[in-house]
C-alpha cells in the first residue's frame, strides 16, 4: 500500500513530461522548417523554396490551364548604394524593398530573394497587363522611399515580366523569359518593367525619382 501512490503517480508524471517534450519538439521542428524556407534578411522566401513552390506553380498551370506571370526585380545600381551609403544602408535597402512587396501584393503572391540584390514573384491568375501595373506600383512606392540618415539616397527597379505559356516545356524556361526581360530592362537604361520577346512586347516608360 505504501508503494501505490508512486506506482501511479510515476508513470503519470512521466507521461505528462514526455508529452510535454513532445509537444515542444514539434514546435522547434515546424520554426526550423519555417527558418529553413526564408531568407534571414528579408523574411521572403529564399531562393530553394521559392523554386519549389515555382515549379508546383507550373504544373498547376499546365494541368489547369490557368494563368500566372512572374517578376524578376533587381534594384538598379547596388553596388554603388553599399559603395556609397555602407552594406548597412544597402541592407535596409533590401528590407524596404520586402516589406513594400509584401504590403502591395495579395496573400497568394508568392514573392522571394533570388539572391542578392535580386527578388522574384509569381503573381497566379495576373494576365502580363495586370502584373505590370501591379509592378509599376511597387516601382513607383520603391522610388519614392527615402532613407532618414541619408536623404542623398535615390532608388529604382528593372522588373522583368513573362506570362505562363502551354508552350513552356518546363519552370526553368518560364522563369529564363523572365531573366531576358530582366536583362532587357537593365540594358535599355534601368528603372523600368520590360516583357522577353515570347510575350507582347513592352518596356515601360522610367519612373522619375524626382516625381514626388
Ligand atoms: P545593376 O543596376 O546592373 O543591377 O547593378 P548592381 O550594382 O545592382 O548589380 P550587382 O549584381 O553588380 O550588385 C549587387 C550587389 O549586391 C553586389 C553585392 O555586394 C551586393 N549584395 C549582395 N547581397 C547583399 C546583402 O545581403 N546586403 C548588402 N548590403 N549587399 C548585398
Ligand atoms: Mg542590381
Amino acid at each position: 500500500y505504501a508503494c501505490l501512490p508512486v506506482l501511479i503517480l510515476y508513470p503519470f508524471s512521466v507521461g505528462m513530461v514526455s508529452y510535454g517534450l513532445a509537444i515542444k519538439l514539434a514546435e522547434h521542428k515546424s520554426t526550423l522548417r519555417a527558418l529553413s524556407r526564408t531568407d534571414s534578411l528579408t523574411g521572403l522566401l529564399n531562393h530553394g523554396s521559392w523554386k519549389d513552390l515555382l515549379q508546383l506553380k507550373f504544373q498547376k498551370c499546365q494541368q489547369n490551364q490557368s494563368s500566372a506571370t512572374l517578376a524578376l526585380i533587381d534594384i538598379d545600381h547596388f553596388k554603388h548604394i553599399n559603395d556609397t551609403f555602407g552594406h548597412l544602408v544597402g541592407d535596409s535597402v533590401l528590407r524596404q524593398l520586402s516589406t513594400e512587396l509584401q504590403q502591395n501584393l495579395r496573400a497568394e503572391d508568392l514573392a522571394g530573394r533570388y539572391g542578392g540584390d535580386e527578388f522574384c514573384v509569381i503573381l497566379p491568375n495576373r494576365s502580363l497587363s495586370q502584373a505590370k501595373v501591379i509592378m509599376e506600383g511597387v516601382s513607383q512606392v520603391f522610388c519614392d522611399f527615402r532613407h532618414a540618415a541619408e536623404p542623398e539616397l535615390r532608388v529604382s527597379l528593372s522588373v522583368g515580366l513573362a506570362s505562363y505559356r502551354l508552350e513552356y516545356e518546363d519552370a526553368s524556361a518560364w522563369l529564363n523569359e523572365a531573366d531576358k526581360a530582366l536583362y532587357i530592362a537593365k540594358k535599355t537604361g534601368r528603372n523600368k518593367i520590360c516583357t522577353g520577346a515570347a510575350d507582347l512586347l513592352f518596356d515601360s516608360a522610367p519612373i522619375d525619382p524626382l516625381s514626388t
